[in-house]
């Protein structure tokens, strides 16, 4: 069975968007992964097919309804399906390789993006919604954020990534960023390429890389390795 992701957002026709492109989109494709884009406004009931209001309380913006993304939930999943159900928010818990690799390995993922100032609490609530966040920053909707998340599952996929070797030694995997990439030509504006990568002393090379792999954990982000 492959991973089917159901993307709930005001803005469907944003979809697949970059996911249609290289890697997640041949994937997408084949049949690798299947993609379910619900225009939540679909299930706006006014005649003003409205999706938000004024926030409870005052102050600015907007705030997308809980009975509107609600319906849109209900009547594009399940009850019983087993995907987790998750919403793009910045207030959520910082998205990890862990947990991509978790959610790669499962049935797929029901995506809810929000807009405006974001969602009335009790929706999240009331259906059970992980807040999920890919950074510390604000982005203008949930749109993006979903296509991030996705993006980092479907090249774990079985079958996406040609070599699968290139997953094992990448930042993240393990608690250490990537050493450094080195190709032809062998010297450009002067700078070569370090000898041992050349040495063809398999050994070697990989203890280099390991090596450069911890100075480089250790420079930039000491808090993968725990200190
Ligand atoms: N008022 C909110 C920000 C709303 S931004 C706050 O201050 O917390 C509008 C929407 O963009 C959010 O509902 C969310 O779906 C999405 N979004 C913004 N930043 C994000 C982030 N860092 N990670 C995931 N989703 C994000």
């Amino acid at each position: 069975m492959s991973f089917k992701a159901t993307v709930l957002t005001l803005y469907p026709e944003m979809f697949p968007g970059t996911l249609g492109q290289a890697l997640a989109g041949k994937a997408l494709a084949r049949g690798d992964w299947a993609l379910d884009a619900v225009q939540i406004r679909d299930y706006a009931t006014d005649r003003h097919r409205s999706v938000d209001d004024t926030p409870a309380g005052g102050g600015a913006g907007m705030v997308m309804r809980a009975d509107i993304v609600a319906a849109a939930l209900d009547a594009s999943v399940e009850e019983d399906d087993p995907r987790p159900r998750l919403l793009m928010s910045p207030r959520g818990k910082p998205l990890t390789q862990a947990r991509v690799r978790d959610l790669a390995a499962g049935p797929g993922a029901v995506i809810v993006c929000g807009r405006f100032e974001g969602v009335d609490q009790r929706v999240i609530e009331g259906r059970n919604l992980e807040e999920v966040s890919i950074g510390d920053y604000v982005l203008s909707g949930g749109e993006l954020a979903a296509q991030v998340v996705l993006d980092a599952i479907i090249r774990l996929l079985p079958g996406v990534m040609g070599n699968a070797e290139s997953g094992e030694t990448e930042s993240f995997e393990g608690n250490l960023l990537e050493h450094p990439h080195y190709t032809r030509p062998a010297e450009w504006e002067g700078r070569t390429i370090p000898e041992v990568l050349t040495s063809g002393n398999h050994a070697k090379i990989d203890e280099w890389r390991r090596e450069q792999a911890e100075k480089l954990t250790k420079e930039r982000r000491p808090d993968l390795l725990g200190e």
